[in-house]
C-alpha cells in the first residue's frame, strides 16, 4: 500500500531524510518510533505529498506520489491531481485540526460533499454512522470547543474516515491529550486496525505499538535503522540506538 525507496528530503542545508525505504502491505499496521527530530513527521508528510521529496520514489497503492511517469521521465502532477491522490489518504495530527466554526457533523461532511461531490443527505447519513463508530453518536451538533481533546481527536478520525481512505497516517495522535483521554482515542484506532485499515502510526504509546502493530520501525537521524514485529522489536532490539531509545522510555 505504501512503498518508499531511498527517499531523501532536505530543508536547506539540513538533510532530514537520508534514504528511507519502507514497504507497508495492505492491512498492515506499522508504528514508527524515534527520537525528536529523527524525521518521523517529515516522512509521513512526504507520503501525503505535503512535502516534496528531493530524490527516491514513493508510491501509495501503486501510484507514484506527486509525479506521473512517462517513459523514464517524471512529470510533476498538477494541483488538482495531487488533491485527488491526497483524498485517498487520511491523516490525523497531534493537534486536533478541526474547523472551529463548524459542528462535529459539519466537519465530517465537508470533504465528502466538496471534494467527492457526495449528495448532502448521503454524507450526513454516513457521518452519523461514523460518529457512532467513534463513540460520539450524540455529539454531532457540538462545536469543537465544546468537546474534550479526546472527543475532538475522535471526530478528527471520523472526518478522515468519511473520505473512505485507503490508508491512514497518524502523527502522535494522542500526545497532546490528558492521560485519561488517551485510551478512548487508542481504542478507536485499535478497532480500525482490527477492521483491516492500513495504518502508519507515529506514536510514543508503546502499549499500543506492542498490541496493535504488525511491525515496529525505528527511525534515527533520517534513516530507518530497525524494523521488526513487536515481540522481537521490544524483546530483543538489535540496534544499539533502539536499545538506548527503549531503555529511556520503557
Ligand atoms: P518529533 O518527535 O519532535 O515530532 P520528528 O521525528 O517528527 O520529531 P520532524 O518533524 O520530521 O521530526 O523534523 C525533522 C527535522 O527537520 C527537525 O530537525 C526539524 O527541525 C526539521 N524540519 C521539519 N520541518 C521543517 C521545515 N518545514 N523547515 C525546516 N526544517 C524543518
Ligand atoms: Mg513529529
Amino acid at each position: 500500500m505504501v512503498k518508499a525507496e531511498g527517499v531523501h528530503k532536505r530543508f536547506g542545508a539540513l538533510e532530514v531524510l537520508k534514504g528511507v525505504s519502507l514497504d507497508v502491505q495492505r492491512g498492515e499496521v506499522v508504528c514508527l518510533l524515534g527520537a525528536s527530530g529523527s524525521g518521523k513527521s517529515t516522512f509521513l508528510r512526504c507520503i501525503n505529498h505535503l512535502e516534496k521529496i528531493d530524490s527516491g520514489r514513493l508510491w501509495v497503492d501503486g501510484e507514484l506520489v506527486g509525479y506521473r511517469q512517462v517513459g523514464d521521465r517524471l512529470h510533476e502532477l498538477r494541483d488538482h491531481e495531487v488533491c485527488r491522490h491526497r483524498a485517498e489518504v487520511g491523516m490525523v495530527f497531534q493537534r486536533f485540526n478541526l474547523f472551529g466554526h463548524m459542528t462535529a457533523l459539519q466537519n465530517i461532511i465537508e470533504a465528502p460533499i466538496h471534494v467527492r461531490k457526495m449528495p448532502k443527505a448521503q454524507a450526513v447519513q454516513r457521518a452519523h454512522e461514523l460518529l457512532a463508530r467513534v463513540g460520539l453518536a450524540d455529539r454531532g451538533d457540538a462545536y469543537p470547543n465544546q468537546l474534550s481533546g479526546g472527543q475532538q481527536q475522535r471526530i478528527a478520525i471520523a472526518r478522515a474516515l468519511a473520505m473512505s481512505p485507503k490508508l491512514m497516517l497518524f502523527d502522535e495522535p494522542t500526545s497532546a491529550l490528558d492521560p485519561e483521554l488517551v485510551g478512548e482515542v487508542l481504542d478507536v484506532m485499535k478497532s480500525l486496525a482490527r477492521d483491516g485499515m492500513t495504518m502508519v502510526v507515529v506514536t510514543h504509546e508503546m502499549g499500543f505499538a506492542r498490541e496493535v502493530a504488525d511491525r515496529v520501525v525505528m527511525m534515527h537521524q533520517g534513516q530507518i535503522i530497525e524494523s521488526a514485529p513487536p515481540e522481537q522489536f521490544f524483546g530483543a532490539p538489535q540496534h544499539e540506538r533502539t536499545q538506548q531509545f527503549l531503555s529511556k522510555i520503557l
